[in-house]
Order: structure tokens, then C-alpha cells, then sequence
């Protein structure tokens, strides 16, 4: 649905993207996860059509952005960084503007405004000046204009920047209920919306792609390689020793203390098998001995800041 190929934007002497190599799904939902100025809002400008690239292609539906940019634009709903909501405007009168400039015929505009009204629950302030609504309000009209026209692909950019947590629940809450009806590219430097939303992530870091997953991949340890949380009755100093006889331990680390740990491992069940044997041997009081999943926010940080540690090393 989506193609971007060596996707590069200079501006003037500074590199924004450099060579950004993705393809997106029918009906994914993708988080576009990456720190402030990366190169998140560039890459969605070139999307939608509103910047040129300086070099590489991107299409939507098999259209060149730049080749076809009214069958792009037809296709695509945008939410930009600072949502283009005119505030003397009445909510439903600007939603009817948006329709008819995206060439929703005559006789569906009112059909349309309806569906984003009722999908983006504004039906209560569907009568107010845009200008005196809150900025969860806002925000939601924001992307009521960015569905009116049904698009076949909706590209958030920071949904829900500047909200307060209520607010920024029920964005969360709406954009769940737009999956399975759009292809959805949900720009973010929040890692928590990209888990609360998405089922893929492209992690972009100083304008090149570090990741592209699925989050359940991104969140499962490198191939090979197992992580175990133990908890034991006794305090343990030094785990390294006791666990020396297994070869395959790669790191250990404590928790909250030390009868809490963490242990890498590579290797198959056997291993996990032999420790627990192990533990139980040395008379250290197993009490808890479980498979772990590495957090996400970890292979985030390690990514984009090259620092991935909680907790203490042994
Ligand atoms: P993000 O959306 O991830 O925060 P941007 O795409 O806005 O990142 O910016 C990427 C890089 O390009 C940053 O270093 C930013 O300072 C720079 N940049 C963005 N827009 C412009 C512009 N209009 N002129 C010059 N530099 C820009």
C-alpha cells in the first residue's frame, strides 16, 4: 500500500532522512517511533505529498507521490503536526469545507460529515466555533477532517502531543477504533502509544531506519538468545560464580534485590533446565523461575540512545 525507497531530504546542508527504505500493508497499523528530530514529520510530508524529496520515491496504491500527487492525496487522510483546523469556523461547516476539497461528490457530503462526527464523537459540539473548544476537542476534529472522506490511508503525525492524560486516553481509545477500517501510520517519539496502538513498528533515529518489526518481535529477546527472572529465598552476591558451571549464561544482573535476578542465556530449554537444577542443588530456595520478555522501551533506548540498562549489572 505503501512504498518509500531510498527516501533522502536534505535541507540546505543538513541531512533530515537519509535513505529511508520501508513498505507498508493493507490494513497495518504502523508506529513511526523515533526521538524528536529524527525526521518523523519529513517523512510524513513526503508521504502525503507536501515536500518534495531530494531523492528516492514513495507511492500509495501503486501511485508515485510526486507523479500522481491528486490520486495520493485522494487516498490519504492527514492529521499534520499542527492540525490546519480554522478556528472561525463551525465545527460541522468546516468538516463539509474539508469533504468537498477532497472531491466527496455533493450528494455524499452530508453522509460523510455524519460518519466523522459520529467516529470522532463530536455530535455535541458539532454546532460550536472551533476556536472555543479544548484541545482534546481540537485534536479530534483534527482527525475527523482526516477521515471525512473515508481514505483508504490515515497518517497521524503526534496525535497526542500537548493533551492532558484524559485526552490523551480517548485519542488512543478513538484511533483503536479506526483499525481494521484504514492503513494507519501513527507518527510518535511516545513509545507507549506505539504499544497501545500499533501492531508494527518502524523505529527511526537521525534520519535512518535502526528498526522494523512487529512488536511482539521487537519485544522478544534476540534470536538465540532467553532471558529468566529467578526470585530465591536466600540472598545471593555473587550469581556469576554459582552459575559458572553453565557455559551458556551470557550476563546476569540483580533486581530490586538479591534475591532477584536476571539471567541471559543462550541456547534451548536444557539450559533453562540445568539452572533450575542448579538453583535447587546449592539449596538457594527457588521460588519463582520465569521466561522474560525484553521490554520494549529497552531496545528503544538501545536503538536510539545506545543505552539499554535498568537495574544493576553484576
Ligand atoms: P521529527 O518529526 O522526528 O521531530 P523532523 O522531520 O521535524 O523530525 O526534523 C528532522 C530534522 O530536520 C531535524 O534535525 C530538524 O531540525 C530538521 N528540519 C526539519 N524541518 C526543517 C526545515 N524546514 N528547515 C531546516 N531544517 C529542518
Amino acid at each position: 500500500m505503501i512504498e518509500v525507497r531510498d527516501l533522502t531530504k536534505d535541507y540546505g546542508q543538513r541531512r533530515a532522512i537519509d535513505k529511508l527504505n520501508f513498505s507498508i500493508s493493507k490494513g497495518d497499523v504502523v508506529g513511526f517511533l523515533g526521538p524528536n528530530g529524527a525526521g518523523k514529520s519529513t517523512t510524513m510530508k513526503i508521504i502525503t505529498g507536501f515536500m518534495a524529496p531530494s531523492h528516492g520515491s514513495a507511492s500509495v496504491a501503486g501511485f508515485d507521490v510526486f507523479e500522481n500527487p491528486l490520486e495520493v492525496k485522494k487516498r490519504i487522510g492527514y492529521l499534520p503536526e499542527t492540525p490546519p483546523v480554522y478556528g472561525d469556523m463551525y465545527v460541522r461547516d468546516y468538516l463539509r469545507y474539508v469533504a468537498a476539497l477532497k472531491q466527496v461528490p455533493n450528494d455524499k457530503i452530508e453522509k460523510s460529515v455524519d460518519m466523522a462526527i459520529e467516529k470522532t464523537n463530536l455530535g455535541e459540539v458539532q454546532k460550536r466555533l472551533i476556536q472555543h473548544l479544548s484541545k482534546g476537542f481540537k485534536q479530534r476534529v483534527g482527525i475527523a477532517q482526516a477521515i471525512v472522506s473515508d481514505p483508504e490511508v490515515l497518517i497521524l503525525d503526534e496525535p497526542t502531543v500537548g493533551l492532558d492524560p484524559k485526552q490523551v486516553a480517548e485519542i488512543r481509545d478513538l484511533i483503536k477504533t479506526l483499525k481494521g477500517q484504514h492503513t494507519i501510520i501513527l507518527s510518535t517519539h511516545i513509545l507507549p502509544e506505539v504499544e497501545a496502538t500499533c501492531e508494527k513498528v518502524i523505529i527511526i533515529n537521525k534520519g535512518q531506519i535502526v528498526a522494523e518489526d512487529s512488536i511482539s518481535n521487537l519485544s522478544t529477546m534476540e534470536k538465540g538468545q532467553r532471558r529468566l527472572h529467578v526470585r530465591l529465598r536466600k540472598d545471593v552476591q555473587d550469581m556469576k560464580t554459582v552459575l559458572s558451571p553453565i557455559q551458556e549464561v551470557t550476563a546476569v544482573s540483580f533486581g530490586a534485590s538479591h534475591k532477584e535476578w536476571s539471567i541471559d542465556l543462550s541456547g534451548g530449554e536444557e539450559v533453562v533446565e540445568n539452572i533450575s537444577s542448579l538453583l535447587v542443588n546449592k539449596g538457594l530456595g527457588l521460588v519463582e523461575l520465569t521466561p522474560a520478555k525484553r521490554d520494549l522501551e529497552d531496545v528503544f533506548l538501545k536503538l536510539t540512545y545506545g543505552q539499554a540498562q535498568k537495574g544493576g549489572e553484576a
